[in-house]
């Protein structure tokens, strides 16, 4: 670890990010007006939750319900490697503005409304669940941004729905540039064996329903690349559960 990397500066950053609660306060998370709570009615109507049929495998709407065990045209054939999906949002130009205000300006202010629907929308998983597993940053970016907003979430999650939090479970033991305005392809060759699980922290998994958290599923290359590390290490199964998923392409440039 270089010694300008030192713990402390991790530290510091916390800090500033706390800070964010002073300075959004009582700010809508759609609109940035004033507002008495995280979101106003009209906040709260122009987001698109997905409550209706999805396929149960990558969360993705269908347009008929076709049951539980629904799987779309893509995952039947190729099915991802984790177990289920659930997603609270569709990642629109609505609910990108809550998604980046978390990710980019580290605005924690929404996270208990944001934990709550995600709570709903995993409530399959999280009651099988042993572990909830965050989507770690490499130690580098987190230094640089000081705080990991998935983590944020799985700890906002665990807190609600009662299920243990592992933060150190999964790590990224290569250091991968940005996946924005990569191609899917080229996405999923910049995660490949980009995570690990320590052989100290094996134990911790085998045999374990393990809950895969993040902030937003666009093409799942992430996911399944740290699913993989998880499942390689022993997990018994894997069921990610993000706060908004990607519908359309056009919206994948995050
Ligand atoms: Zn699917």
């Amino acid at each position: 670890m270089p010694s300008h990397m030192h713990p402390i500066s991790i530290a510091a950053k916390r800090a500033a990010a706390r800070l964010t609660d002073v300075l959004w306060p009582g700010r809508s998370l759609v609109s940035g007006e004033p507002a008495r709570g995280a979101l106003s009615a009209e906040d709260f109507a122009a987001l698109t939750f997905l409550t209706g049929p999805a396929c149960q495998s990558c969360a993705r709407p269908q347009e008929v319900d076709l049951g539980a065990a629904a799987m779309c045209a893509a995952c039947l054939t190729r099915p991802p490697i984790w177990t289920r999906a659930h997603a609270a949002l569709a990642y629109d130009e609505v609910s990108r503005v809550p998604v980046l205000g978390l990710k980019r300006a580290g605005r924690r202010d929404g996270l208990k409304v944001m934990a709550n629907w995600m709570v709903a929308a995993g409530r399959e998983s999280l009651e099988r669940a042993d572990v909830i597993v965050p989507v770690p940053l490499h130690y580098f970016r987190l230094v640089r941004r000081g705080y990991n907003q998935s983590g944020w979430l799985a700890s906002a999650i665990g807190a609600q729905a009662g299920v243990r939090v592992d933060h150190g479970l999964v790590n990224r033991v290569r250091a991968t540039p940005s996946q924005a305005g990569l191609s899917p392809r080229a996405r999923h060759r910049n995660v490949r064996g980009a995570f690990g699980v320590s052989k100290r922290a094996e134990q911790r998994v085998a045999g374990k329903s393990v809950v895969l958290v993040d902030d937003v599923l666009t093409t799942g290359a992430t996911l399944k690349a740290a699913s993989r590390a998880l499942l390689n290490a022993g997990a018994a199964e894997v069921n990610v559960l993000v706060l908004a998923r990607v519908v359309k392409p056009d919206d994948i440039a995050i």
